[in-house]
């Protein structure tokens, strides 16, 4: 029964964070007014709102209207599911999870902020700077002093790629909140999880614009996000990288 209880509750979470990645870049409130179709305004009842069955049942379109509803829905709400089920099949203990999943709710709250509006929130990054930081005491993988290395490695390295990149190019090519996206992810996920989450981020980023190159044509003035690989290496990092990563480390100390 654990696990498919998980999972409802990863659905049902996952239905909040679309109307957090819909309204916070709007600065409205995440609370109030309730559920509503954007294009004629109708409140969205409960049975329109069930988490991808609804999005099912009403074939991506409003009730009433019949706007389309963005496949970015469902998406969003399978995927944060599908992070409580891993996670919870992780995790040592029920703390461990709810912090790691809180992590990776927040990361992909901002990974689709920034796919759509190209701005990772401060709502979401500042507050997670410090949650990761005192989460650090309570979980069994992290020091306070491994978080407070990550918070200042990760904040510290994406300002001197910003710094440096302009110096040679004169253009902004990450942003202030790739900063502090990546202080938050070393907050709870230490240096080494900063540093694999902006190499295999960075390489991810890498292929995706080189192949849109090749398909669209030669374009460098297109910004790619960097929010969602930084984040996309933060998932890696909680899913499996970190052995990766322990086991390279091991061999360079052998050598
Ligand atoms: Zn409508």
């Amino acid at each position: 029964m654990g696990p498919v209880l998980v999972f409802i509750f990863g659905l049902i979470v996952g239905s909040f964070l679309n109307v957090c990645i819909h309204r916070i870049p709007r600065s409205e409130s995440i609370l109030f007014p309730p559920s509503h179709c954007p294009r004629c305004s109708r409140r969205i009842t409960w049975k329109d709102n069930i988490p991808v069955i609804s999005f099912l049942f009403l074939r991506g379109r409003c009730r009433f209207c019949g706007e389309g509803i963005s496949f970015r829905y469902p998406l969003v709400e399978l995927l944060t599911a599908c992070f409580s089920l891993y996670l919870f099949s992780v995790s040592s203990s029920l703390v461990e999870y709810s912090i790691y999943f809180v992590f990776a709710a927040s990361l992909i709250a901002i990974s689709f902020i920034d796919l759509q509006h190209r701005i990772i929130p401060n709502q979401i990054s500042i507050p997670g700077i410090f949650l990761g930081f005192l989460a650090s005491f309570l979980l069994p993988r992290i020091t306070w002093a491994d978080s407070l290395m990550g918070i200042l490695f990760g904040g510290g390295i994406i300002y001197l790629v910003i710094a440096v990149y302009y110096l040679f190019t004169r253009r902004e090519g990450m942003g202030g909140g790739d900063l502090k996206l990546l202080a938050m992810i070393g907050a709870f996920l230490g240096w080494k999880g900063a540093v694999f989450s902006l190499v295999a981020g960075a390489l991810a980023g890498s292929v995706l614009g080189l192949t849109l190159m090749l398909v669209r044509g030669w374009s460098r003035r297109a910004q790619i996000p960097f929010g969602p690989f930084l984040s996309l290496g933060a998932a890696g990092f909680l899913c499996g990288g970190e052995r990766l990563v322990d086991w390279y480390l091991s061999i360079l100390r052998q050598g």
